[in-house]
């Protein structure tokens, strides 16, 4: 059954100022944005009272400023919720009060502006770029197929070699046919949502829906793009058909054998464990799907005993690069890649691997002579 659209004022929106109106901030350790900026008036309790006060016309939306911008949509802060709050899914409704008020840092609303141009916030269609990283990999398209890949305009724009290291590493393993079409190279519309331009988020949405009409499953490389199809998708009444996996869940599922699986024994290693190779697990991976374990037993069927998880700060908080921060908040968003790649070079390892594009080119970005690289190109290059 199709959901209503995220109404424009609900209960459940109240409900939630109200209880962070009477909360002792539980979640404020957590919020890697806080934290960074060394500031209350990003904490997620403060972000949540300027949205109630300007969701009841209390102050005005050139008052708020870009204030609800500050935030990753990362997630840590409902997960240290007792009450369950959806501080990510109320900060975007906020964006779009302040985006219908006109008032949207620059970058953000240029990058919403460019979907008008070509689909996604870059202004350019991904579709060259894929078929150039298939053709790298011995690839075609195909018209259509049961499980379909999305690249994610990200890794298109930023990190297309991914998609051929992934599709060298595919050729290899027989049992994984991930079709690719033309919908592979679309954008599901995150940008937008981000932005708080939710009407042209849900026209965008409904239009990649049925550009995936025959499709089973859609296999997301980057985890924000499943949490996107998932989660955001039902919160503004999207009907989208096919289940969505992410990639490394999907493979994991593929080649699971739980009789080969140690990730129990992995995760009790601890974190930043001495080990070669460390993994940086992303927030939209770690806090949206059941597909953590799947993953993990992928990463030892694939880098057996030689891989440990990557944290900073005792937890894996976000390395900055989601929610549009990079454009809202640009300074917070590289510090935060700045901090987490300082404290990988601290532990020795020789590679870090993030499990999304989206992150590993953010992390590069910030120390290009390090080794950050997604989990296919670490396969691809020191596996096979
Ligand atoms: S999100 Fe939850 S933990 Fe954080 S301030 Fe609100 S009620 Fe408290
Ligand atoms: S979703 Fe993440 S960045 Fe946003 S307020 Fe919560 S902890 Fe902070």
């Amino acid at each position: 059954m199709r959901r209503p659209a995220l109404p424009i004022v609900s209960d459940e929106e109240s409900r939630a100022y109200a209880t962070c109106s009477a909360c002792p901030s539980l979640c404020r350790s957590v919020c890697p944005v806080a934290e960074i900026e060394a500031r209350e008036t990003s904490a997620p309790q403060r972000l949540m009272s300027l949205a109630g006060l300007l969701q009841k016309g209390m102050v005005s939306a050139a008052e708020v400023g870009d204030i609800p911008y500050h935030c990753t949509s990362c997630g840590a802060c409902e997960e240290a919720c007792l009450h369950d709050n959806q501080v990510a899914l109320w900060m975007l409704r906020t964006r779009n009060r302040l985006f219908e008020n006109g008032r949207v840092p620059n970058a953000v609303a240029e990058a919403a502006a460019c979907f008008g141009v070509a689909g996604n916030q870059y202004g350019k269609s991904g579709e060259p770029a894929l078929v150039k990283a298939l053709e790298d990999a011995g690839v075609q398209l195909r018209r259509s197929g049961v499980d379909v890949y999305l690249a994610g305009c990200e890794s298109l724009h930023d990190a297309p070699k991914v998609v051929t290291s992934l599709f060298r590493v595919l050729n290899k393993m027989t049992s994984i046919d991930l079709t690719v079409t033309r919908a592979s190279a679309l954008c599901c519309g995150a940008p937008l949502a981000w932005a708080g331009e939710h009407t042209g988020f849900v026209s965008h949405a409904r239009r990649f829906a049925s550009a995936f009409g025959e499709t089973k499953r859609v296999i997301a490389h980057d985890p924000a793009c499943a949490h996107t199809l998932r989660t955001l998708y039902p919160h503004f009444g999207v009907d989208f058909q096919p289940e969505v996996w992410t990639l490394y869940g999907f493979i994991g599922e593929q080649i699971w054998d739980s009789s080969l699986s140690s990730s129990l024994s992995r995760s009790a290693l601890g974190p930043n464990s001495g080990r070669d190779n460390l993994v940086f697990e992303p927030c939209h991976l770690v806090r949206t799907f059941g597909e953590r374990d799947r993953t993990r037993a992928l990463l030892d069927q694939v880098l057996g005993d030689d891989w440990g998880l990557f944290h900073h700060n005792g937890v894996n908080d976000c390395c900055g690069a989601a929610g549009l921060l990079p454009l809202s908040a640009p300074e917070t968003a590289w510090e935060l890649a700045h901090q987490k790649v300082a404290a990988f070079v601290e532990t020795g390892a020789r590679s870090l691997i993030a499990l999304s594009p989206r992150c590993s080119t953010h992390l590069r970005r910030a120390a290009p002579a390090l080794r950050i690289r997604d989990l296919v190109e670490v396969v691809l290059e020191d596996y096979t």
